[in-house]
């Protein structure tokens, strides 16, 4: 009876060491956001960080262990999850706005909180670690265009990228506007650029994924925020590579891929290579396990 005892329990120990193994990623990534939760919140002394960034770590978590089950919702649950508890509870409700014109308003008030935070931590130094997850993962803009019907490109690629850095210029003069301007309660002033911005995001975004057939449209030619995101990640240290000795060049990676990324060249420097949004439909697709 005690022998078989024993090896009823190192059973046990075998199952929960293989559970560990299969989801070291999300419980890896609910770490590093639980460390990054505990830290803000202890030197900022506010509790509101503890709760945003164990929640988003929580969220992401939930998406990668999904995704270990292959539910194939995966990285959509995720992305309304995050997407909808940024946009609603923290630009609607709480008032902060999120978005590029937010960033520069922080930043030239030389107060690193919210859409500081946010960008040092998802879109300026994350990616070094991460890539473009944000976009994959919790962007809100995305959350919607996500749901138009051309997830994979129909048309080729064009050349309109340069239109990001006129975004990302205006952006920048419409804040520096504000603090040279004598304009009373700047605070309402980025509450409401936060709703328009919004609107305008989701209004041309949905325009051009029609236009040019393509869900992403708005992220390779219009998104100001890539001007960050893509040199970044140009140095991402999770990324896709092709495992060359099970590939069979059967071509579907490249066929489902919404970002155009040439994902068989393991080059940093490969096509599109900063345009990935880590959406894993390569993986998920690849009939040989290659990815
Ligand atoms: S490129 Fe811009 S709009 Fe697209 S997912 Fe990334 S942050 Fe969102
Ligand atoms: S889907 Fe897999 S096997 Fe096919 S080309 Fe891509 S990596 Fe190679
Ligand atoms: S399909 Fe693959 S290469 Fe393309 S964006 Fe998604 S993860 Fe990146």
């Amino acid at each position: 009876m005690a022998i078989l005892g024993r090896s009823r329990i190192r059973q046990r120990r075998e199952d929960r060491d293989d559970a560990m193994k299969k989801y070291v990623l999300p419980i890896s990534l609910f770490a590093i956001f639980e460390a990054v939760a505990v830290a803000l919140w202890l030197s900022k002394g506010n509790a509101f960080y503890l709760f945003n960034f164990t929640y988003i770590g929580a969220s992401l978590a939930l998406g990668t262990a999904l995704f270990i089950r292959r539910n194939k919702n995966a990285r959509r649950i995720t992305q309304l999850l995050v997407g909808l508890y940024m946009l609603v509870y923290l630009g609607l409700v709480r008032g902060e706005n999120m978005q590029i014109e937010g960033f520069w308003y922080y930043l030239f008030l030389g107060v690193f909180e919210a859409a500081t935070i946010h960008y040092a931590v998802a879109k300026i130094f994350g990616p070094l670690l991460f890539g473009r997850g944000w976009c994959g993962y919790a962007c809100w803009t995305a959350m919607v265009l996500d749901f138009l019907p051309y997830k994979i490109p129909e048309r080729p690629r064009k050349t309109f990228g340069w239109v990001r850095y006129v975004v990302f210029v205006a952006s920048l003069a419409f804040v520096a506007a504000l603090f040279l301007a004598p304009i009373g309660n700047v605070e309402s002033v980025m509450f409401w650029a936060f709703i328009v911005g919004n609107v305008a995001y989701y209004a041309i975004g949905i325009a051009t994924a029609y236009a040019l057939r393509d869900n992403r449209a708005f992220c390779k030619y219009v998104c100001p925020i890539t001007v960050f995101l893509k040199p970044m990640s140009y140095f991402s240290l999770l990324r896709i590579t092709c495992d060359h000795s099970k590939c069979v060049q059967c071509g579907t990676c490249g066929s489902v891929c919404p970002m155009d990324v040439d994902m068989l060249d393991d080059a940093r420097s490969r096509q599109n290579g900063t345009e990935c949004i880590l959406c894993l439909e390569c993986v998920r697709n690849c009939p040989q396990d290659a990815l």
